[in-house]
């Protein structure tokens, strides 16, 4: 964990907000339309008091809210959660938060991507109504304590056992930014399967009042799925990458015509490897529990986790 690191990096992306700050913490924009009553209502808030106020506001006109929770680096399968959410709710708020604690000390923190000035650029084009950017001391403050340790699809032997830290971190977080947000709903990319599951389970055990929502992946026309790391591709990597999602298919395909679960793995695996990856896993598992699978009428999920050069990335489909 690098939380200097961190905090440099949001203290840099705060500067590049231009708009004047009408108060301590909070900054409005008027949108480049030319018009003062098309301004966006996008606000950066940083602080928890104008966080609890711009959802007071929000509730005091008896409006509903959606929080879409992301990292930043923001691209076109964030905004579509974010037009989700839009349809879901009154009100949408988009936190970013570069969340230390579900990094592993060996993993990406301190080169995570963070184009801030973009993300709030394009979040205020989408007419986003509040964006919540809280530094790591707001999130964690000295003497923070408090763990969740999450159990079930957490522990599904998918992404866990690789990242054995990650879902604690996560649903830390989540249950923190559901608490401070009071969203009616929740939107969460199916990109991150396991991740979408553990989220739904939280919400439901926590007896939180949001329902949390699933949305499809948003892929490049070569069938990638979108993500802030693709970046890191080299451009032989890129050209790669695709195979993770072509391998998917055609393994789902032939699941479908019948084709026994061991022998579509095992050749699925093959051609990932000879596509150039270094394989994490490749599971077929029950798309709810992510169990694996045990009647023939299992609705089944496959999903994949590979690294080519020093990117991993994630995929999975539906059967
Ligand atoms: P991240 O910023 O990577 O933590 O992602 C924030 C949210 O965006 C998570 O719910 C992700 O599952 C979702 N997301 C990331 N990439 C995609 C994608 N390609 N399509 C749909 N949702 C995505």
């Amino acid at each position: 964990m690098a939380p200097g690191a961190l905090i440099i990096n949001q203290t840099e992306a705060g500067r590049n907000i231009r708009a004047p700050s009408l108060r301590r913490n909070v900054h409005r924009t008027a949108m480049a339309t030319g018009s003062k009553k098309k301004a966006a209502r996008a606000r950066v808030i940083r602080a928890l008091p104008m966080l609890k106020k711009t959802i007071a506001e929000f509730r005091a006109r008896s409006r509903t809210i959606a929080l879409v929770p992301t990292m930043g680096a923001l691209h076109a399968g964030h905004l579509a959660l974010v037009r989700l959410a839009q349809r879901r709710a009154d009100r949408v708020i988009v936190s970013i938060f570069v969340n230390p604690a579900q990094f592993a000390p060996h993993e990406d923190l301190g080169t995570y991507p963070r184009t801030f000035a973009a993300d709030i650029a394009a979040l205020r084009a989408l007419k986003t109504d509040g964006i919540w950017a809280p530094s790591v001391a707001t999130m964690y403050p000295d003497g923070f304590a408090t763990r969740i340790v999450p159990e079930g699809p957490a522990k599904a032997r998918l992404e866990d056992a690789f990242r054995p830290d990650f879902f604690a971190g996560v649903a830390t977080v989540v249950a923190k930014l559901l608490i401070q947000c009071e969203p009616d709903v929740a939107i969460f990319g199916e990109k991150d399967y396991q991740q979408l599951k553990v989220v739904t389970q939280l919400a439901r055990d926590l007896n939180l009042r949001t329902r949390i929502i699933g949305a499809p992946i948003v892929r490049e026309p070569d069938g990638l799925a979108l993500s802030s790391r693709n970046r890191y591709l080299s451009s032989p990597e890129r050209a790669a990458a695709p195979a993770l999602y072509r391998v998917l298919k055609e393994s789902a395909g032939n699941l479908r015509a019948g084709h026994a679960v061991g022998s579509v793995l095992d050749e699925g695996r093959a051609a990932i490897e000879r596509a150039g990856f270094a394989l994490d896993y490749l599971e077929a598992r029950h798309a709810e529990t992510l169990a694996p699978l045990t009647a023939k009428a299992d609705p089944i999920r496959l999903l994949v986790a590979a690294r080519i050069g020093k990117t991993r990335l994630i995929d999975n489909v539906s059967v």
